[in-house]
């Protein structure tokens, strides 16, 4: 029979609302599944168990009162470690942050709590969420839960590690250029960049802000639209924030009809062929189920990595300039003010986040300014004007979440270059702002998981879910790794 901890959040609460199971049970169960796996997949930074005890008895009561009904209620989940939390230590991964406890929950976080949901702990990740494979935190890597010498992917890493092995049933992470959709993609579960604007930011610790959103990790297309839906508000604390009022979503219908376009270019030699071969598989499905499929012209792809590295370092380098020992986290010692700086900085950052810091400012340095970082800017507008173009013709664009399924541990860190490479399939969406899933989609040869990626115009979210839902349908994919 199935454990309760490999459910989804949708099947847990549901239990939790008819009164089969507490909300406390469900705590306890996940609880106990980290007890015996976390030492292997360090996907926590940190634990909250009593906090978590205190929430699940307080909304077991409002359960009961009829005050909380929605479908998440009950539920534990987790949130990755750069989404402030009130009272509860949050680092960004960052040696820098180690010891910060906010004193504000980012208003994501706030939304789940009002839907009921039970905060566990917070997910490890890449330093500032630079990176995807989930090594450069300062308190050591997540492992993949499939094979314990690979990734997770990342930077949302523990948080995609967390849902696969059933340590929570639901999670935050945040995507900048790909950190939700392709640790969920290593790991086998589903992840979502939902369209800028959509969820605050207000909270979220910023990486490049122009392109940071936070989005759900879930075991499945049913939890991941439920998490989008509780976490997407208006929110007058993010100045990006899309007042647009959401339709009710419905992802019910099907894809009868529903124009897929595959970009040609996304199909080269330097893709895993499994990997191909699962996005022509996914292609016939969607067709069977009676959408039409057509291959085309993408056009610029090569010119989004570029655009998207420049000004993400560009970014980076300005919004990391408020870590100086001044006003909150790490402080070292030193003889001069600037010293302390220099100092705080050198042992606070990590040498990833040292070296975009370097980057960008070089960027947007005088004299480099128009070469660089201006430059990126127009190319990010071509490359919209593509997808625009593209989104005329088609509703969904089907392709590959990354190159290759999960790296092993250790074989990236030492070429940054190669590293950035992972990401020319998802960073595109980050430069449009377009909302982007991830949903897995078999395994490869080594039994490592595939995930296929769908992407659709702003606020298409709907179409996501949609045909994410036939593929899943079709794969039957939830599957789980407990020991
Ligand atoms: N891998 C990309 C980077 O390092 C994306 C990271 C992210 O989405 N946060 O910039």
């Amino acid at each position: 029979m199935m454990e309760l901890v490999d459910m989804t959040a949708l099947a847990c609460t549901e239990k939790i609302r008819k009164g089969e199971i507490s909300a406390m049970e469900a705590l306890e169960a996940v609880l106990s599944r980290i007890r015996a796996r976390e030492d292997a997949l360090h996907a926590f930074l940190t634990l909250d168990e009593e906090g978590a005890r205190r929430q699940a008895e307080a909304i077991q009561k409002k359960i009961k009162s009829g005050e909380l009904t929605g479908p998440l209620v009950g539920v534990p989940f987790a949130v990755k470690d750069n989404i402030c939390t009130k009272g509860i230590r949050t680092t960004a991964g960052s040696r820098i942050l180690e010891n910060f406890v906010p004193a504000y929950d980012a208003t994501a976080m706030e939304n789940l709590r009002k839907a009921g949901a039970v905060l566990i702990g917070k997910t490890n990740m890449d330093e500032f969420a630079m990176g995807n494979t989930s090594e450069t935190s300062f308190a050591g890597a997540v492992r993949n839960p499939w094979q314990e010498d690979r990734s997770a992917g990342g930077s949302s890493g523990g948080s995609a590690a967390a849902v696969a092995a059933g340590e929570c049933f639901a999670a935050l992470g945040s995507d900048t250029g790909g950190s939700v959709r392709q640790p969920a993609s290593h790991c086998g579960v589903v992840g979502l960049k939902p369209t800028y604007g959509t969820v605050s930011r207000y909270g979220l610790i910023a990486y490049a802000s122009s392109m940071d959103q936070i989005g759900p990790i879930t075991k499945d297309v049913r939890d991941c639209a439920a998490v989008y839906d509780a976490i997407a508000s208006h929110d007058p604390k993010d100045a990006t924030s899309n007042t647009r009022k959401r339709d009710a979503l419905s992802y019910a219908e099907g894809v009868e009809g529903l124009r897929v376009g595959i970009p040609s270019e996304f199909l080269s030699e330097s893709l895993q062929p499994e990997i191909a071969q699962a996005v022509r598989t996914a292609a016939d499905q969607l067709k069977a189920a009676g959408a039409t499929v057509e291959e085309f012209d993408l056009g610029l792809c090569n010119a989004a990595l570029p655009a998207y590295y420049t000004i993400a370092c560009a970014e980076a380098s300005s919004n990391l300039e408020r870590y100086d020992g001044m006003k909150y986290g790490l402080r070292a010692s030193g003889e001069s003010l600037s010293e302390v700086y220099r100092q705080t900085r050198s042992q606070g950052f990590g040498a990833e986040v040292r070296r975009r810091i370097l980057l960008g400012t070089f960027a947007l340095s005088e004299g480099f300014y128009e070469q660089y970082y201006l430059k990126a800017l127009k190319l990010r507008r071509l490359v919209r004007d593509n997808y625009d173009r593209a989104f005329g013709r088609f509703d969904v664009i089907l392709g590959p979440v990354a190159p290759e399924t999960a790296p092993r541990l250790g074989g990236q860190t030492e070429d940054p270059v190669r590293a950035y490479l992972a990401d020319i399939y998802t960073v595109a969406a980050n430069l449009t702002g377009y909302p982007a899933i991830s949903v897995p989609f078999g395994r490869d040869g080594q039994g490592l998981p595939v995930g296929i990626q769908l992407s659709a115009a702003a606020f298409r979210e709907d179409l996501l879910f949609r045909a994410g839902l036939v593929l899943e349908e079709n794969h039957k994919v939830v599957e789980h790794y407990g020991k």
